[in-house]
């Protein structure tokens, strides 16, 4: 076979996965029920990963290959406006009943029941939240454990995201590891040690309860299409922080298909924290779901530049492979 006619065979079978994806997405009758989880069908690696979600759904995604301000973004201080937390108003309601967490598959989120935020005399309405690992935008070049996008739009359709680096606490892994040290031929001082790690400790870096609380439960939703009520969640503790802080603001893109831009990004200063043991239940179920850092806001599209590359690269090897 060629090196063009290997191509134009790769190409049309991607074509084949594509339909397959778009097809064979088993929850849909479900989800028409209104009862189950929806499912993505786009993907984090491989055909199905952000390099492609173009073509997965295309013209519809066509934006995540062609847009100028996509997200997320490396987050250095020439790309945002820094933002004090009093230019904006966050509300958000405690569940005390709990909330729904679903596994969609593309990650895990928590529908929430009520919170405004306004800035420039626009507000907009607390739709969900969920989380990214790793993070999806970098702080200033560095990745962060783990991002959570609270997802605000207003009654005009225009959509907000607050973004919350989460960082792993290493107060607790410090106190336990001291202890494993002084005593690592007792088993049942090990096993004291296991507990410390997963219960909050105090400090500057104690896990959030928030997150403590919600990944309680992740396990129980471990297959994309469940879902799981959460126990009582307390939002104030959040919300609390994130005005405590700054925001990094900048106008991009929603990180998944189909990428629309003019969303209002704004990036906490403040950082959450999750316990060790949280944050393996958590990657375990969500394994990996971070878009690639997008070119700087105004500059043209990375895919564009790529595939530009990619077909010169073409033509050249076609060349090599006829001479
Ligand atoms: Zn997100």
């Amino acid at each position: 076979m060629g090196k063009l006619s290997q191509i134009l065979f790769l190409t049309a079978s991607a074509g084949r996965v594509f339909a397959s994806c778009a097809y064979g997405t088993h929850l849909m009758p479900r989800a028409e029920e209104g009862e189950a989880v929806p499912v993505a069908t786009f993907g984090y690696t491989g055909i199905t990963g952000p390099h492609n979600w173009a073509a997965l759904d295309s013209p519809a995604n066509n934006v995540c290959a062609t847009g100028t301000t996509q997200s997320p973004i490396d987050m250095v201080d020439s790309v945002f406006e820094l933002i004090d937390a009093s230019a904006l108003s966050i509300e958000v309601n405690d569940m005390p009943e709990g909330a729904d967490f679903e596994n969609l598959g593309s990650t895990v989120e928590v529908i929430t029941q009520g919170g405004t935020l306004s800035f420039d005399n626009k507000t907009f309405e607390l739709q969900q939240f969920h989380f990214h690992l790793p993070s999806e935008h970098l702080d200033n070049g560095t990745s962060q454990a783990m991002e959570m996008h609270m997802v605000w739009q207003s009654a005009e359709g225009e959509i907000a995201v607050v973004g919350a680096y989460i960082n792993i606490a290493t107060g607790a892994v410090a106190s336990a590891s001291v202890k494993r040290g002084l005593n690592t031929r007792s088993r049942l001082f090990q096993r004291q040690a296991e507990a410390n790690e997963t219960a909050p400790v105090a400090g500057t870096d104690a896990p959030t309860v928030l997150l403590e609380t919600i990944f309680s439960v992740v396990d129980q939703i471990s297959t994309p299409g469940t879902k799981v009520k959460t126990p009582p969640l307390v939002m104030s503790e959040v919300v609390d922080l994130l005005k405590a802080g700054q925001f990094q603001a900048y106008s991009g893109s929603l990180t998944t298909p189909p990428c629309s831009e003019g969303v209002n990004w704004r990036v906490s200063t403040s950082k959450l924290s999750i316990s060790p043991s949280s944050f393996i239940k958590a990657r375990d179920v969500i394994g990996f779901n971070s878009r690639f850092p997008q070119n700087t806001p105004g500059q043209p599209n990375i895919l564009m530049i790529s595939a530009l590359g990619a077909a010169a690269a073409a033509v050249s090897a076609v060349g090599a492979g006829a001479a």
